[in-house]
C-alpha cells in the first residue's frame, strides 16, 4: 500500500474542513484536505442562514449570497408572533462551500475529492479513494459532519441529535425575513420558512429520541399545508433535503491525542437554533492556527479548546441548559419559549 507522508490531514471539505485546512496551509503546514464526495458543498443540507456577524470573520462573495434578511418572527404554538431585528443572509449554500474550499487550495492545500477516512493503524490513517492508502501525518483535523468517521472509530462522538427535513418551496411574494413556527407536534425542535429570493428553504427538525418513531416527512407535509394556508407558499416541491443536527453539546474531548475536532464532528451547533456554520468557520479557523503552533513552537493544543470556549462558550453552556428545560417541560411550550428561544429577552437572563 502507497504511504503518503504530510503535517495536517483533514478529513471533510465542509466549511469547518476547508477552513481549518486553509489556515494550516497559511501558517506553511503541508495540508491534504479528503472529501468523500465526488463535488464540495452539493447535496446542500442547509436552511443557510448566516447572522451578519459572520463577516467579520471570513470574506463571503455576492455569488455566496441569495438573499439579506433583517427579521426574525416567532410564532408560539397559539399563533402569536414576535418580531426582532436579526439582520443576516440566506446563502447558496453549495456556492459558499466551494468557495472555501477554491481558498484552501489557492493557499497550497491538496484537495482530494472522493477520498475517505477509513480508520487508524498503528503508523498512520487509512483513506480510501481509487485505491486504498495510508497517510503518515502529525496531526488529524476531524472535521466530517455529525456522524464524524473519526469520532466513532475512537468513541468521541455526538450522541444527541435534531432530525431536519426541508423542502425548497415558491413563495407567494418575496418578504425579508426568517420566520420560526413553533407547534407540539415538531418535538423538541420548530418549523422554519426561510426566504430565498422567489423561493424559500422551508422545513422542521424534530429530537430523535429511543422512544420516539418520528414521521417526518408527514410532520413537514403538515406545516406546508399550514403555510399554505396562510397564502405564504406554493406546493410545486422543487427540491428536498435532510440532514442530522447535533444537539446535545460540545464533546467532552475537543481534541484527543494527535486529533482535533471541529465544527458538527464537535458538537458545536447551537443546541436551541441548530445553526452550526458560524462555529465551524471559527473553529476550522482556531483549528488550523493551533495544530501549526503546536508543531513550530510546541504550544499545546488545549490552547484551541480555549479559544474557542472564550468566543462560544456561556452561549453554547446556555443553549444545552435551554435544550433540557424545553424538552422536559414540551407540554407547555407556549409558556416556556421565552425562557428557551433566542428571539425573547427572557433567555439570556
Ligand atoms: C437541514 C439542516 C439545516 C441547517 N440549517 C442551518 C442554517 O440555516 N444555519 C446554520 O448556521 N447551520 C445550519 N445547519 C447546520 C450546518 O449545516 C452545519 O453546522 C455545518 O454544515 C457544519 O459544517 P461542518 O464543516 O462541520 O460539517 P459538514 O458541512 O457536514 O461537512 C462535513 C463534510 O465531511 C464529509 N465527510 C463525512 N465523512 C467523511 C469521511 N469519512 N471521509 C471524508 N469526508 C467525509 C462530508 O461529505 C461533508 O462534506 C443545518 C443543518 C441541517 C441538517
Amino acid at each position: 500500500m502507497e504511504t503518503i507522508k504530510t503535517d495536517v490531514l483533514v478529513v471533510g471539505a465542509g466549511p469547518a474542513g476547508s477552513t481549518a485546512a486553509a489556515e494550516a496551509a497559511r501558517c506553511g503546514l503541508s495540508v491534504i484536505l479528503i472529501e468523500r464526495r465526488s463535488k464540495v458543498g452539493e447535496p446542500v443540507q442547509c436552511a443557510e442562514f448566516v447572522p451578519r456577524p459572520i463577516f467579520q470573520e471570513i470574506e463571503i462573495s455576492s455569488d455566496a449570497i441569495s438573499s439579506s434578511v433583517s427579521k426574525m418572527v416567532t410564532y408560539l404554538p397559539s399563533g402569536k408572533g414576535f418580531s426582532i431585528r436579526a439582520n443576516g443572509c440566506i446563502l447558496n449554500r453549495d456556492v459558499f462551500d466551494r468557495e472555501l474550499a477554491e481558498k484552501a487550495k489557492e493557499e497550497g492545500v491538496d484537495l482530494l475529492l472522493n477520498t475517505s477516512f477509513v480508520g487508524f493503524e498503528e503508523d498512520g490513517v487509512i483513506l480510501r479513494g481509487i485505491d486504498q492508502y495510508k497517510v503518515d501525518v502529525k496531526i488529524i483535523i476531524a472535521a466530517d459532519g455529525p456522524l464524524s468517521t473519526v469520532g466513532r472509530e475512537i468513541g468521541n462522538r455526538n450522541r444527541e441529535f435534531v432530525s431536519a427535513i426541508q423542502y425548497s418551496l415558491p413563495l407567494t411574494e418575496r418578504f425579508d425575513q426568517t420566520e420560526i413556527y413553533f407547534n407540539r407536534k415538531i418535538y423538541g425542535g420548530y418549523g422554519w420558512l426561510f426566504p430565498k429570493g422567489d423561493i424559500a428553504n422551508v422545513g422542521v427538525g424534530v429530537k430523535i429520541n429511543s422512544h420516539s418513531k418520528v414521521f417526518l416527512r408527514r410532520i413537514l407535509d403538515w406545516f406546508v399545508e399550514r403555510l399554505k394556508d396562510d397564502g405564504k407558499v406554493r406546493s410545486q416541491i422543487l427540491s428536498k433535503t435532510s440532514g442530522l443536527i447535533p444537539v446535545s453539546g460540545i464533546l467532552q474531548e475537543m481534541y484527543f491525542k494527535n486529533i482535533l475536532f471541529v465544527g458538527d464532528a464537535c458538537g458545536m451547533t447551537h443546541s436551541i437554533t441548530g445553526q452550526g456554520i458560524c462555529q465551524a468557520v471559527i473553529g476550522g479557523k482556531i483549528a488550523g492556527r493551533v495544530a501549526a503552533k503546536h508543531l513550530k513552537f510546541g504550544t499545546s493544543l488545549s490552547e484551541y479548546k480555549r479559544e474557542w470556549m472564550s468566543i462560544f462558550g456561556e452561549e453554547h453552556e446556555r443553549a444545552r441548559r435551554r435544550r433540557r428545560i424545553l424538552e422536559s417541560r414540551w407540554d407547555e411550550l407556549e409558556f416556556i419559549l421565552p425562557e428557551c428561544w433566542i428571539g425573547f429577552r427572557d433567555y439570556y437572563r
